[in-house]
């Protein structure tokens, strides 16, 4: 009997899943935590593997409310617990085995990192915050495009029942007409929608999605006010923040469901909950903006909206709108912007050709 460490993921437990020891007794796998021992019949765990390189095992098996499943470590543990394995496990194990090991000429150096990742952020909570972000950046880079994609269906799919969308009229034709010119070299496919509500407020999706709240719409002093925000948005897609904070929020299980490329299991249903919530840190919001002018630039889409809008909600007292509160308009970053619009140099603009007081007239 081998015992060996383990992280277990099973629902109502943190997202990053726990540590507990493992070993297979007669027909049975066996879990044990501090406080709780789990049995498993092997006939019920499916055996799965994948990783970042292909060298990770996961035995899971379905619970009441969704699928638990252990991780197991790399390399010669993992593998002193697969051989405790019964009989019944034998076809599965043999088939994924023949492919692990051809990928294991290739272990290396990435394979070091996956372990540090993996295994640190469970010793010392402080290094797991430091770590998640990491991880998740790294994991949002092996992200395809078209995985990217199909998560962001997802998500604007969850998130669409709470929206109280406005479908035709000027309102959603500006805002794509604004939009698509400032997105007409993206590789993304860009779905643009206004949600009717009073918050001042507009957030981007993964994948694409862009939606502007008619309480935005009705404080922006013009048509260039709202392309500055557009264009800001539209960062966030194009550097893949909104993918690694959602990412990120989600937690290990998502990294893992990636890394197997399980893109339609149950850890991707808090995907809008995520959303909702998102916060980008300074440095995002910098590189947003910064980005977001060169695109104006690249529209013939004059500057200076951007900073306009952000001033006015700055000067406007009162209740932070919840756009704010997760894009600060601090004097330093109107600062930067004024600099950098001052850098990029005069181009010709000409005025964008809507009214935007007008446009949301009942
Ligand atoms: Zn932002």
């Amino acid at each position: 009997m081998e015992t060996v460490r383990v992280h277990l993921f099973a629902p109502g437990l943190d997202a990053g899943g726990v540590p507990a020891r493992a070993h297979f007794a007669g027909q049975s796998l066996r879990v044990e935590r501090v406080d709780a021992r789990l049995v498993v019949p092997a006939e019920r765990l499916c055996v799965r593997h994948g990783g970042f390189d292909g060298r990770q095992w996961l035995l899971e098996w379905p619970v009441e409310d969704g699928s638990a499943a252990i991780l197991l470590p790399a390399g010669a543990d993992g593998e002193r617990l697969l051989a405790g394995a019964p009989a019944v496990l034998a076809a599965q194990i043999d088939h994924h085995g023949r492919r692990v090991r051809a990928r294991g000429l290739r272990f290396g150096l990435g394979m070091a990192l996956v372990a540090v990742f993996m295994l640190l952020p469970f010793v010392l909570l402080g290094v797991y915050l430091a770590n998640a972000d990491r991880m998740a950046g790294w994991a949002t880079g092996k992200v395809s495009l078209a995985q990217e994609q199909q998560l962001g269906d997802l998500a604007f799919a969850q998130m669409r029942p709470t929206l109280r969308l406005i479908e035709t009229g000027p309102a959603p034709a500006m805002v794509l007409a604004i939009g698509a010119r400032l997105t007409r070299d993206s590789k993304y496919q860009y779905r643009w929608f206004v949600a009717d509500s009073p918050e001042v407020n507009a957030f981007a999706m993964p994948g694409g999605y862009v939606v502007v709240y008619t309480g935005l719409l009705r404080s922006a002093g013009s048509a260039e006010e709202v392309a500055g925000v557009l264009a800001h948005e539209v960062q966030h897609v194009e550097l893949r923040h909104s993918l690694k904070n959602m990412i990120h929020g989600l937690g290990w299980r998502a990294v893992l469901a990636l890394a197997m490329g399980d893109l339609s299991g149950g850890i991707w249903s808090g995907m809008a909950a995520q959303l909702g919530g998102m916060a980008y840190g300074r440095d995002l919001e910098r590189q947003a903006d910064l980005e977001g002018l060169k695109a104006l630039r690249r529209a013939g889409i004059a500057p200076h909206g951007m900073p306009a809008f952000f001033a006015r909600l700055a000067g406007q007292g009162g209740q932070v709108p919840a756009f704010l509160s997760s894009h600060p308009a601090s004097g330093e970053r109107l600062a930067n912007l004024r600099r950098a619009i001052a850098e990029q140099g005069g181009y010709p603009a000409e005025p964008l050709p809507y009214d935007v007081h007008a446009i949301l007239a009942d």
